[in-house]
């Protein structure tokens, strides 16, 4: 645990290691874990205090070390923060990860000065909040079916592959579940694997696949979507604003996550750029707790899919936020993001 005080005059900004603990071990393609560490945020100023969190992975080279020192690295003495931009940009454009626990709290101390909830800052309606997937991470097939069963009354599920048993897994699980299935291959297949498993995946009626392949490569994108039946997704090779445009006509929609763009106000640059383009968009999460989960609700009334399980998959999340209700996302009417800590409840 880290305590930072980098403000000495009238704002104080400091942070904390979260550890967050896995219901069961998470497993993709490319990784397995059974604890994340998260980074909290808090600034203190004008006797409120305003929360952000940052959970870098190590798939972007982000790392919770690297994101507080760049924190630590901050001069905020005479900032303004209502100019959101101006303070965001005191950060490398690289730093993407500690960008996003900023933006956070800058825009939970927006809400809270203001007395009104993110939502109602963007001008949303909470209840166009959207139905979030639940995820069934990589296990053998009797896991797979018992995970299945626990969740089978929740109305999306958003199942992992990767482990060479595509079609089994499915059979599996539509065995005994019959509602809105999506993939993620997290990058573990190449472009003619991924023609011919999704080709054989078609028939078990999926909503779409998450980056079947490598990331780096849209041409090979096009390819797959070109010959698959289940519509393409772009997650690790949509990280910014910058790759939108790039994926145009290679995919059928792009995941945007907070910390892999850096934040609230990227995501929304990035949504209006892919509806331009004509494509879907998701909004997802990494392991985190109800703060940038909740953050990421909140921006939800602009998306057609979400994936917001991060509190449901962790046992000791430190944060109330975001509940839910069968699936759908339902937004705390509270001031700023909408978080208070566990123990204030
Ligand atoms: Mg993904």
């Amino acid at each position: 645990m880290a305590t930072a005080p980098v403000v000495p005059t009238a704002a104080v900004l400091s942070h904390e290691t979260l550890e967050l603990h896995l219901r069961h071990t998470f497993t993709i393609s490319r990784s397995s874990e059974d604890v994340a560490k998260t980074l909290l945020l808090r600034l203190e100023v004008g006797g409120i205090t305003a929360y952000g969190e940052s959970s870098p992975v190590g798939r972007y080279e982000e790392t919770v070390e690297q994101v507080a020192r760049q924190i630590d690295a901050m001069h905020l003495g005479d900032a303004d923060f209502w100019f959101f931009d101006e303070i965001i940009e005191r950060l490398p454009r690289d730093a993407r990860a500690a960008r996003c626990g900023i933006d956070l709290v800058l825009h939970d101390l927006a809400g809270k000065r203001l007395g009104v909830p993110v939502y109602r800052l963007l001008g949303l309606d909470p209840g166009c909040a959207a139905l979030t997937s639940f995820t069934i991470g990589i296990a053998d097939l009797p896991q797979t079916i018992e995970k299945t069963r626990e969740a089978r009354d929740l109305p999306v599920l958003k199942v992992k592959l990767g482990s060479g048993k595509e079609v089994e897994t499915l059979e599996a699980i539509r065995s005994i579940y019959t509602g809105t299935v999506r993939l993620d291959a997290n990058e573990g297949w190449n472009a003619e694997q991924a023609a011919k498993i999704l080709a054989e995946l078609g028939r078990f009626d999926i909503e779409f696949c998450e980056q079947p392949i490598p990331a780096g490569h849209p041409e090979q994108l096009r390819f797959v979507r070109e010959r698959s039946p289940v519509p393409i997704v772009a997650d690790e090779d949509c990280r910014t604003l910058d790759d939108v445009a790039l994926l145009a006509g290679c995919v059928d929609g792009i995941n945007i996550k907070l910390v892999k763009c850096g934040g609230m106000r990227e995501a929304v640059r990035m949504i209006h750029a892919a509806r331009a383009l004509g494509m879907k968009v998701m909004i997802g999460c990494m392991i985190e707790s109800s703060v940038l989960c909740t953050a990421a609700a909140q921006l939800t009334p602009l998306v057609d899919y979400a994936d917001l399980d991060g509190p449901l998959l962790i046992t000791d999340d430190p944060f109330v936020g975001v509940s839910y209700d069968a699936g759908r996302l339902r937004l705390p009417p509270l001031a700023g993001l909408g978080v208070m800590p566990r123990t204030l409840r």
